[in-house]
């Protein structure tokens, strides 16, 4: 395993997420509650990718910043300790971008291109101009992010496996083409596959800001318990007296993740018999909702702004040491080592 800052023998973990708003609970048990338990296994570095929001949002960058201050206070919220783990702002380790261009050079084009989500995204934003090199190059600047750590694993659910992939294949053409006394400078990282329930939305769809069906961890109760209202349930449980189905219910499959055995069992029996209605059986699943948010809800309002800023610049300069060190590797390895007599 390669070196690090503070010499832990703990195996080192990258992840990041690109500051969108708050937080919802689809990124809370896909991503965040998982980063969270990893905290004492691993050296762990998460990040905000507030770069890889201006490569869609480059038109009109004014919600970055306070994006960015939402994010690092529901990092914060979820249970992300800086005493644990290097909490930082991308922006703010310049060496990233460094990497991100020497990577440029040998990454191939096609591989770019071929990047599933490339044009899946641009379909999908199709109100944005997104043919421009800082979108189509954004697979090479998520590669930096992660090799400039020489991280050993990636954190990430099943769907965005070939990022990872992707990276590897950048490292290997790197290491292939340059060497540092022999040895290779970007060990490939490998996928730590997290596990990310399904969680549906208010209308059912999968929860995702892009369809405005989210439930925020920062939602306060009466929130949670009238999004819960509106949710889509059974559509073959028409009347009060019609058996459903929790197995093809959104409802159901909140209760599959949040509550009690005692409450699911309730649920399965309740619904199928048409022995409850929908609406108790919604203030069930808006009980267990709050009961998990609750704590969370409770750290968030610990924390300042100014505090959550203080600790994101903290965790920055600690990230620009340890990537500083692999961009010393790099340039070596690259010959890009012309230097003034006072260096
Ligand atoms: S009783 Fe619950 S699980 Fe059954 S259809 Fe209604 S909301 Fe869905």
């Amino acid at each position: 395993m390669s070196g690090n800052e503070n010499n832990s023998p703990r195996p080192r973990v990258l992840s990041g997420m690109r500051p969108t708003g708050k937080l919802h609970l689809g990124n809370y048990m896909g991503a965040l509650a998982n980063w969270v338990k990893l905290q004492d296994a691993y050296e762990c570095y998460f990040f905000i990718a507030d770069w890889h929001a201006l490569t869609t949002d480059y038109a009109d960058p004014s919600q970055i910043v306070p994006n960015t201050m939402d994010v690092i206070l529901d990092y914060l919220a979820a249970g992300l300790d800086p005493e644990k783990s290097v909490l930082f702002l991308q922006s703010r380790v310049l060496q990233h971008a460094e990497l991100a261009l020497l990577l440029g050079m040998s990454t191939p084009l096609g591989w770019l291109e071929r990047v599933p989500s490339y044009k899946e995204m641009q379909e999908n934003l199709a109100n944005k101009d997104l043919t421009t090199y800082g979108f189509l190059g954004y697979p090479v600047l998520m590669a930096a992010d992660i090799l400039i750590y020489q991280a050993d694993f990636v954190p990430v659910g099943q769907d965005q496996q070939a990022h990872v992939e992707l990276t590897r294949e950048v490292a290997r053409r790197f290491n292939s083409f340059y060497k540092l006394n022999g040895r290779e400078v970007l060990p490939e990282p490998k996928v730590l596959l997290t596990p990310s329930p399904k969680l549906p939305g208010t209308d059912g769809r999968k929860m995702s800001k892009s369809y405005g069906n989210t439930i925020l961890i920062t939602d306060p109760e009466p929130v949670v318990r009238q999004k819960l209202k509106t949710m889509v349930t059974d559509p073959a449980r028409i009347r009060r007296s019609d058996p459903g189905d929790p197995d093809k219910c959104p409802v159901g499959d909140l209760h599959k993740v949040f509550s009690t055995p005692e409450t699911l069992m309730k649920v399965y029996e309740g619904c199928r018999s048409a022995g409850i209605g929908c609406i108790e059986c919604k203030g069930w699943a808006a009980d267990a909702l709050v009961k998990i948010l609750q704590p969370i809800q409770e750290r968030r309002a610990g924390f300042s702004e100014s505090q959550a800023k203080e600790i994101l610049f903290e965790g920055s300069r600690r990230a620009q040491v340890r990537a500083e060190q692999t961009m010393v590797e790099v340039r070596n390895a690259m010959q890009m080592t012309l230097t003034t007599v006072d260096e």
